[in-house]
């Protein structure tokens, strides 16, 4: 198996760093359909959904959206969502095997 070490550039990006963060077990806080909490390293961020934009209350996040760009913890809570729809359709799929 050859390792992934083409994509090894000096600097992480944010949506290495997010699955990073998934990846060590860290989830948002889902307060809503809308509205998440992501711990952060320097405190606690939230982030809310609006028309399918993501905004966080981060510095990075208020920065960044006027560049249309996303933070990590925006990117954090979209994996998760990914993650979710994921394990729903796999319960689902099993549930119906079950039948
Ligand atoms: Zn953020």
């Amino acid at each position: 198996m050859q390792e992934c070490i083409e994509k090894s550039s000096k600097r992480t990006t944010r949506a290495e760093k997010a699955q990073a963060l998934f990846k060590s077990g860290v989830r948002p806080i889902e307060w809503s359909a809308d509205c998440w909490t992501v711990k952060g390293s320097k405190g606690e961020y939230t982030i809310k959904r609006d028309n399918d934009v993501f905004t966080c209350n981060c510095p990075d996040g208020l920065y960044r959206s006027h560049q249309g760009e996303l933070c990590k913890h925006i990117l954090l809570v979209q994996l998760f969502i990914d993650w979710q729809r994921d394990v729903a359709r796999w319960a689902v799929k099993t549930m119906v095997e079950a039948l």
